[in-house]
């Protein structure tokens, strides 16, 4: 059971405080009383350093979406080793993984990070280099990384957020002010208060940064015609259209965009594209693209990193999109489906106020009824936030480790059993929650 205070996580916990601030390197991995130590993972379980078997229904924060250690994930990585691991050249798997992007998005070329934060941080940067104007937009609540820029307003307090036009909020303590006021926050699903703030800013902006379908903000599908609005008034203030699909690239052969029908100029890229090892990416056409060429001289935008596209990574990262085929989205949708039909019905038998919202392989949890269309209804009350931390505590204790946040990420490997398995430990810890809050 957890927490145990003679467990070896609490010991490794312990221990880990001393040369590592909250004993860990994520926030996000963090959990009170002490996080919980992984030491193994296979298919759709992994283990913990006290033996406790889990069903891994976060999956490295969405980016494993074959499970863990998958024999032709290993294979592919173990032949690139034996081969060296990183060099000060380029090499042919970064033209492979670059050539499956193209193939399954409408960009031209891809450059290659290590994360996503790099992903984003390029993406706004390529904007403002192509476009020579200084302001980006994005929506509130929406997680981006951890550049100063795409976290603004990621997490504002309903005493700070403003009104109807979002304040700009700075994340993290020390956020210089020029880059709160850099940084335009439009409301996400709300077409009049979106474009009405972007044309404001006008020519001022070099891009608006969306996600299609973000985590943090609650987890909804944006609106069609919300995502048509942004296109329609980027083309008219010549700014760049931004997709961040480091999640949602996870919904669809041709991603996010592909299911709704919109070519952004520029999509970050992560996750998944990296076969479980760490990638970022940034995509578009030929012309925005050209911003980071040195063929004909200094780019416009210079840019490094000594381990990007690592060929390691660039191996796996093919191998595990290819696996993805069309079949496999039809798979993950399944079961997508059957995990939020299943929790929708127990929170009904329950008598539980809440749903699961989500598309495909992702799925969140709210404690509440109303209409969850953006960050502010997404807001958790002080009661929702208890009945979710005892649900989380609960569903860990009966087997399955989910996002603290109330996030879930399927993958390939779960079969109908293991499904069945999910539904009914959520279904327990409602009623576990029912008694309790
Ligand atoms: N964009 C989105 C939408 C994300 O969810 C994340 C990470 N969860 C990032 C960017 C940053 O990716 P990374 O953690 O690889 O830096």
């Amino acid at each position: 059971m957890y927490p145990d205070q003679n467990s070896k996580s609490k010991s490794l916990y312990d221990r880990a405080m001393i040369s590592l601030p909250g004993g860990n390197t994520r926030t996000t991995v963090y959990i009170k009383p002490y996080p919980i130590y992984a030491a193994r993972g296979a298919g759709c379980r992994v283990w913990d350093v006290d033996g406790n078997e889990f069903i891994d229904c976060i999956n490295n924060f969405t980016s494993l979406i074959h499970g863990h250690a998958h024999s032709s994930l290993i294979e592919a990585a173990a032949r690139q080793l034996a081969l060296g691991s990183a060099f000060g050249m380029p090499t042919e798997s970064e033209i492979d993984l670059a050539e499956l992007l193209a193939a399954r998005l409408p960009i031209d070329q891809v450059r290659f990070a290590n994360s996503g934060t790099e992903a984003v941080m390029m993406a706004l940067k390529a904007a403002r280099a192509f476009t020579g104007r200084p302001k980006i937009a994005k929506c509130e609540g929406a997680y981006h990384g951890s550049y100063d820029y795409a976290e603004v307003s990621l997490d504002p307090t309903p005493a700070a957020w403003g009104g109807n036009a979002p304040v700009s909020v700075a994340y993290a303590k020390g956020t210089p002010t020029n880059v709160l006021a850099d940084v335009v926050t439009i409301p996400f699903n709300d077409i009049e208060g979106a474009t009405s703030l972007i044309r404001a800013h006008g020519h001022e902006l070099a891009c608006v940064l969306v996600d299609p379908m973000p985590n943090r903000a609650g987890l909804v599908p944006a609106d069609k015609a919300y995502l048509e609005a942004l296109r329609d008034v980027t083309r008219e203030i010549g700014a760049l259209l931004v997709f961040d699909e480091v999640i949602t690239f996870r919904l669809g052969f041709h991603g996010a965009q592909g299911l709704w029908g919109i070519d952004p100029d520029l999509t970050t890229l992560g996750k998944i594209i990296g076969g479980g090892f760490p990638v970022g990416a940034v995509a578009g056409n030929k012309e925005v693209m050209a911003v980071f060429d040195p063929s004909r001289g200094k780019p416009a935008l210079p840019h490094g990193g000594t381990f990007s596209a690592n060929p390691v990574t660039m191996r796996a990262g093919l191998v595990a999109m290819q696996l993805l085929d069309r079949m496999a989205f039809e798979r993950l949708d399944a079961i997508g489906d059957a995990v939020r039909a299943g929790i929708n019905d127990s929170f009904r038998r329950h008598g539980v106020s809440g749903t699961a919202v989500g598309l495909g392989s992702l799925l969140k949890i709210h404690f509440s009824d109303r209409p969850i269309r953006d960050y502010r209804s997404a807001y958790m009350t002080e009661r929702e936030a208890r009945r979710l931390s005892t649900f989380n505590l609960a569903l860990l204790n009966r087997g399955i480790l989910a996002s603290s946040y109330g996030l879930m990420a399927l993958s390939l490997p779960m079969t109908d059993a293991d499904v069945d398995q999910i539904i009914g430990a959520v279904s327990d810890a409602l009623a576990g929650v029912v008694a309790t809050t």
